[in-house]
């Protein structure tokens, strides 16, 4: 069955199709689509929403988009939806770690989540689908590896960030491998 996947994003794709491989998962330049989606809505679940719902309307195929925020527990679940431009515009990661650490300066609870959610539309059906991690924000930043907050998240379990744990140990126990393998219990 073929499948859009609202995202230009590499990374991405290769996870996607790493865990539904008996589906053919276009991207959004494979269908030519080069708009930027509007991503107006104030929860992941919105976000989402919004995102396959243009490709559905606009490419009449069937779709899914994700949408992701990291929750701090301390403060009351921020960035959550902002997560990506917490520090401001243009988004950038460097500034938005330094604004967690800021943050929770002083504080002794550092419980985080990471929390991703995807919107599958087929035949016009919207369903969706959640995947979540928990772990807790590090005094400082740890490794290399990674993007965004990896840096500072220590996954429950782990004694290390993302950022230091191997990709492979992140691609099994992340917000987006749980939400993927849910998405493929709903195909
Ligand atoms: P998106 O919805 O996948 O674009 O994610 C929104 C923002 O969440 C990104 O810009 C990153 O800052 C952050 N983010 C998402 N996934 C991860 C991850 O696996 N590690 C660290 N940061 C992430």
């Amino acid at each position: 069955m073929k499948l859009v996947f609202a995202s230009n994003n590499a990374h991405k794709l290769q996870e996607v199709r790493a865990i539904l491989p008996e589906h053919e998962i276009l991207s959004l330049e494979d269908i030519g689509c080069h708009a930027d989606i509007p991503e107006t809505a104030d929860t992941l679940e919105g976000n989402s929403l919004l995102k396959a719902q243009y490709v559905y309307d606009h490419y009449h195929c069937d779709c899914f988009a994700d949408d992701t925020g990291l929750e701090i527990e301390a403060l009351g679940n921020l960035p959550g939806v902002r997560t990506a431009r917490w520090a401001g515009e243009p988004a950038n990661p460097a500034n938005n770690r330094r604004k967690a650490l800021q943050e929770l300066a002083g504080k002794t609870n550092r419980n985080a989540r990471f929390r991703t959610v995807i919107t599958l539309i087929r035949g016009g059906k919207v369903q969706q689908a959640e995947g979540i991690v928990r772990g807790s924000i590090a005094k400082a930043e740890y490794g290399n590896g990674g993007f965004g907050y990896d840096p500072l998240f220590i996954p429950e379990g782990y004694d290390r960030t993302f950022a230091e744990l191997p990709a492979e140990v992140k691609n099994t126990i992340s917000h987006r491998a749980r939400a993927l393998h849910a998405l493929k219990a709903l195909l």
